[in-house]
């Protein structure tokens, strides 16, 4: 589908592919993934015909070995019709990246390898009922036994679960370190909980994962078991860059719908378009998405280069992107006046999807806090 890194046109070739996707197989359906609170198979099948999946992973795993940016142009082109859609596919990468990153060869063949046809769903278990933004005070446990692990614990707030193949779980393995291990759905052990019933991204299971004395082989350890703390922390830079995308994807949508609909829509003998209030709205709606969209192409940037400020400007991409997703898609449904309450409006839709991506990833008030630290620790001050 796409070199590894590409110039400027080639990027927008290659969004303008996914735009067409987008606009063709997964928009029709995303109103419904949302009134039917339905996983979206439909856009999993389109994900497959273009090798979607295998986009975030490196070729000698079978993947496509596509740029941080790539990842995120695609999660953005989604994310602008199906907030529901983008989050499958980001949380299929969140779950097999680091398999593929520090698994063995035994675990990548068995995990990755049949992954990159695009058939594999997987999820990402790090957050606990009494951790989520204390993410490392987790309580699931890793026992080491003979013959492989014990896990005991229970996982909250997972997204894809009742969908997913495999579960990317963090675990404790001593009283200071933490491991990450694959869990197979087929687990005896792995107990899935109730769908929760949501504000937005509704087509998107979430739903507990506990762990019951879970068997599991040795080699389901994904890398060194005491080396989970750090595999966490750099993929977090990675999929707050992702999350990043999607709220920039539904910012774009939102205004792309109202600059639809106040071109259209007339007051007073005079299309909505004509009022200065209204370009007033337009243009600062405009600049958010621009500005965000900067700020998230230097963040991936610096996360390829493996530049020394990814994590903080991954955190402020993040950050700005979602609270801007907020603001454009409640602006968005403002210009549509009542028509913008009702659900026959993508807008309506747009703006529950919006919240969310203030709050997962690490909610915006820890962002702001890593991103702080990191000034302070630039400055060489306390
Ligand atoms: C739909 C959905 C999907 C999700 N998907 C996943 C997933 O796939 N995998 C996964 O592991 N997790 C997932 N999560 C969990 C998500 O990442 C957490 O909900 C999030 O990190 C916040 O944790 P919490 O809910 O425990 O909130 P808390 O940590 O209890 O925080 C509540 C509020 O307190 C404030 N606060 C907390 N700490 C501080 C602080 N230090 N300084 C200032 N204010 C603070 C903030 O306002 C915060 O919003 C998902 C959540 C949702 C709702």
């Amino acid at each position: 589908m796409m070199d590894k890194m590409m110039d400027r046109e080639s990027y927008e070739t290659f969004r303008d592919g996914l735009r067409r996707l987008a606009g063709a197989r997964i928009e029709p359906n995303a109103a419904r993934f949302d009134s039917e609170a339905r996983f979206p198979e439909e856009s999993l099948h389109a994900f497959k015909e273009l090798g979607l999946v295998s986009l975030a992973f490196p070729e000698n795993d079978g993947g496509q070995g596509g740029d941080v940016l790539s990842q995120v142009i695609a999660l953005e082109e989604l994310g602008r019709v199906c907030a529901t859609s983008s989050l499958t596919l980001m949380v299929i990468w969140a779950g097999l990246v680091p398999i593929s990153k520090h698994g063995s060869q035994k675990l990548r063949d068995e995990v990755i390898r049949p992954a990159m046809s695009g058939d594999t769903v997987a999820s990402i278990c790090l957050t606990e009922p009494a951790g989520g933004s204390n993410l490392f005070g987790l309580k699931t446990k890793a026992e080491k036994q003979a013959d492989g692990w014990v896990l005991n614990g229970q996982k909250r707030y997972i997204t894809n679960a009742t969908r997913s193949d495999w579960y990317t779980v963090l675990a404790r393995t001593g009283e200071k370190t933490l491991g990450l291990f694959a869990v197979h759905k087929d687990d005896s052990g792995l107990v899935l909980g109730a769908r929760e019933k949501k504000m937005g991204i509704k087509g998107s299971p979430t739903a507990d994962v506990t762990f019951e004395n879970c068997r599991i082989p040795a080699h389901r350890a994904i890398g060194d078991p005491n080396q989970g703390h750090r595999y966490i922390t750099d993929s977090l830079t990675w999929t707050r860059a992702l999350i990043g995308g999607q709220a920039l994807g539904i910012a774009q949508g939102a205004l792309d719908q109202a600059v639809k609909y106040t071109s259209e829509r007339e007051q007073f003998g005079e299309t909505l378009s004509r009022f200065q209030m209204v370009r007033a709205k337009i243009a600062d709606m405009a600049t958010k998405v621009e500005a965000g969209r900067a700020l998230l192409y230097s963040a991936c940037a610096a996360i390829d280069n493996g530049s020394a400020d990814a994590r903080a400007l991954a955190s402020m991409a993040k950050l700005f992107c979602s609270d801007s997703a907020m603001e454009v898609t409640t602006e968005a449904v403002q210009l549509h006046g009542g028509s913008g309450y009702l659900a026959d409006f993508p807008v309506e839709r747009m703006m529950r999807d919006a919240k969310i991506t203030q709050i997962y990833e690490g909610v915006n008030e820890i962002q702001r806090l890593i991103i702080a630290k990191h000034v302070y620790d630039r400055a060489g001050a306390r």
